[in-house]
């Protein structure tokens, strides 16, 4: 596709702004305005794309569930021990890794505190796309105080 200037809308502020890019996906690009740098194309195309996929049955929505531990106190420790419990219960397998980028925790926690719509629900094993962002079973950030348990997990 060709290169060309299209309309982009920022997901966590909506700030509009104009990129030239030669697709309708999102981009990963900073906003202006705020610290996300997950923009939606909001032209006709990409919308059209968006709504056919969403009427054509390959999504679905998940429950998003954050945890903020300090495994230091006993209160803490043992409902982290009961969580890892029950997600390897599921068969989730921890997806860990440095979180450089906060703003995508910050997008999931303002814009999808509650429920989170998947694209393609049997796309990956244990991944999901979510619009604008690629999303785990159950998600921890590794954090410089390995007594720090951060992260998320998705139910049904
Ligand atoms: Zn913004």
């Amino acid at each position: 596709m060709q290169i060309s200037r299209k309309k982009y809308l920022c997901t966590l502020c909506e700030t509009e702004v104009f990129k030239e890019t030669n697709h309708y996906n999102e981009i990963y690009s900073k906003c202006k305005k705020c610290k996300n740098d997950i923009l939606i194309c909001i032209e006709d195309n990409a919308l059209n794309k968006r709504k056919e996929l969403e009427d054509s049955n390959n999504i679905a929505f998940k429950r998003i569930i954050f945890y903020n531990y300090n495994v230091e106190l006993d209160k803490d420790y043992d409902e982290y021990q009961k969580l890892v419990t029950h997600l390897y219960s599921k068969n989730y397998k921890c997806f860990s890794c440095f979180d450089m980028k906060t703003f995508r925790w910050n997008y999931l926690k303002e814009k999808h505190n509650n429920s989170i719509m998947i694209y393609k629900p049997n796309t990956f094993k244990n991944q999901y796309i979510g619009l604008g962002i690629r999303l785990h079973d159950w998600y921890e950030r590794i954090t410089f105080n390995s007594k720090l348990k951060i992260g998320y997990y998705l139910e049904d």
